[in-house]
């Protein structure tokens, strides 16, 4: 049918040509009136209609594959409420003639396969070994199939065909394949990073535990009468258990915090009074390393948020500053405004700074720069991938910024809560010692 409808206009321009060429003919012979005359025109006659009969020429058998279908194609076959559907899904979806040529591509398409593909063979449009099987084997007459892959380059992606034919009247050699692309980048990447998760909570829990049950077969063996070493191991267990615990609290915030990120915090509260809070908070930690914590005189900085949550992201922050910051140091926390609609709060440290390009992966769950540092220090790895889940609560956002050697500045941002008629904006001393 498509085949038809091509070549009818060209048929009839081939038989105008050639009845212009007999014209033409005769008139020529007429014009000369001899023998000669007529039989220039005989010829003149046979070249003009064998040239026309060849601009009247259907495509060749062979060659069909290779051309594009005609432009409107699509127009016919698919009726302007489906094409309007198509482009309304989220989903790439691509349909194809009989000979495997693009008719349709919908908009949501071109970010994979780029603009105009339609008239070019699907090989040509998306070459993947699996799909285009599936694709044979639909238009030979087989049933739709579901196949997956996956893009590495430029970014990794991956996708879920699904090729199926559109018969109008279930002949192997009529109706439209259809193909599906369903993105399942992001349950991959979810997936992964689960499983990810799991294997390294387990790692980090199986360290300890491995300590604590290897110090209590000691205990029972060959220490058992040994009372100094019964004391020192009994206190590496202590610790040890301590770092479990730490592990698992941190654990069950971030679930906790994770599973109610998409519920936005209620009440109103002051930027101010929670820095200040979680600075007296770690004061005797500071000052068991001999840190000085100083927060920049500042009023008040109303924010919508949780208080609690706001408490553990600024403890996180003074804490990271004190372990990792100079022993005997200076850890600076300025607060203020930025324009009419965000207010900050920056920790700054003199410890010796991040690397460039490792601050980009340090919320990440479980990555450490340094993990003998981290663990020396008690830590988890997890402490600021619950400040950026809080933050992602709240709609607010943390900018590190670090110069090794020098020190590092972390920085939180929230989206300032209107001032109401209570809030003081009295001002508090320059500069508040912990
Ligand atoms: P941890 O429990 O290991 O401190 P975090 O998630 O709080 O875990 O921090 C992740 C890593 O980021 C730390 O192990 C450390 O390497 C680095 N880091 C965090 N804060 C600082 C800081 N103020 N200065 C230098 N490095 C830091």
């Amino acid at each position: 049918m498509d085949e038809d409808f091509r070549m009818r206009p060209k048929r009839l321009r081939g038989t105008l040509l050639g009845l212009a060429a007999l014209g033409g003919a005769g008139m020529v012979g007429v014009a000369f009136g001899g023998g000669d005359a007529l039989l220039i025109a005989a010829v003149a006659a046979a070249v003009l209609i064998a040239l026309s009969l060849f601009l009247s020429r259907g495509p060749d058998k062979g060659s069909q594959g290779s051309l594009a279908a005609p432009k409107d194609t699509a127009t016919q076959l698919l009726p302007g409420v489906v094409r309007d559907i198509f482009e309304c899904l989220a989903d790439p979806v691509i349909v194809l003639g009989r000979s495997g040529h693009v008719i349709f591509a919908n908009r949501a398409s071109q970010s994979l396969l780029g603009a105009s593909v339609e008239r070019k063979h699907i090989s040509a449009v998306l070459r993947t070994p699996s799909v285009l099987e599936a694709v044979d084997h639909v238009l030979a007459g087989g049933e739709g199939e579901t196949v997956a892959f996956s893009f590495l380059v430029p970014v990794e992606r991956h996708y879920e065909a699904y090729v199926t034919r559109v018969g109008r009247d279930g002949s192997p050699d009529s109706g439209l394949v259809l193909i599906q692309l369903h993105d399942l980048t992001a349950i991959r990447r979810s997936e992964q990073m689960r499983a990810d998760f799991v294997a390294n909570a387990s790692h980090e829990l199986r360290t300890p535990l491995a300590a604590v049950s290897g110090f209590i077969d000691t205990l029972r063996g060959h220490a058992k009468d040994d009372a100094e070493a019964r004391e020192r191991f009994l206190e590496i267990m202590s610790v040890e258990t301590g770092r479990m615990r730490r592990l698992i609290d941190d654990l069950l915030s971030l679930t906790r915090i994770e599973l109610n990120e998409h519920n936005p915090p209620q009440g109103t509260v002051d930027l101010s009074v929670i820095v200040r809070d979680a600075a007296t908070a770690l004061g005797p930690l500071a000052s068991a390393d001999s840190v000085t914590i100083d927060v920049a005189k500042q009023g008040s900085l109303p924010v919508t948020g949780d208080r609690d949550e706001l408490i553990q992201v600024f403890q996180n922050l003074i804490h990271n500053a004190i372990k990792y910051g100079r022993s005997g140091g200076r850890v600076r926390i300025a607060l203020g405004r930025e324009g009419s609609d965000r207010v900050f709060a920056a920790v700054e440290d003199e410890g010796e700074g991040i690397p460039r390009e490792l601050i980009p992966r340090l919320t990440e769950r479980f990555y450490r720069v340094d993990v003998k540092r981290s663990r020396e220090r008690g830590g988890t790895g997890l402490g600021l991938a619950i400040v950026k889940h809080i933050l992602n609560r709240h709609q607010g956002r943390l900018q590190i910024e670090s110069t090794p050697g020098k020190g590092s500045t972390f920085t939180v941002f929230l989206p300032a809560a209107a001032l109401t008629s209570q809030e003081s904006l009295a001002p508090t001393a320059d500069v508040m010692k912990m």
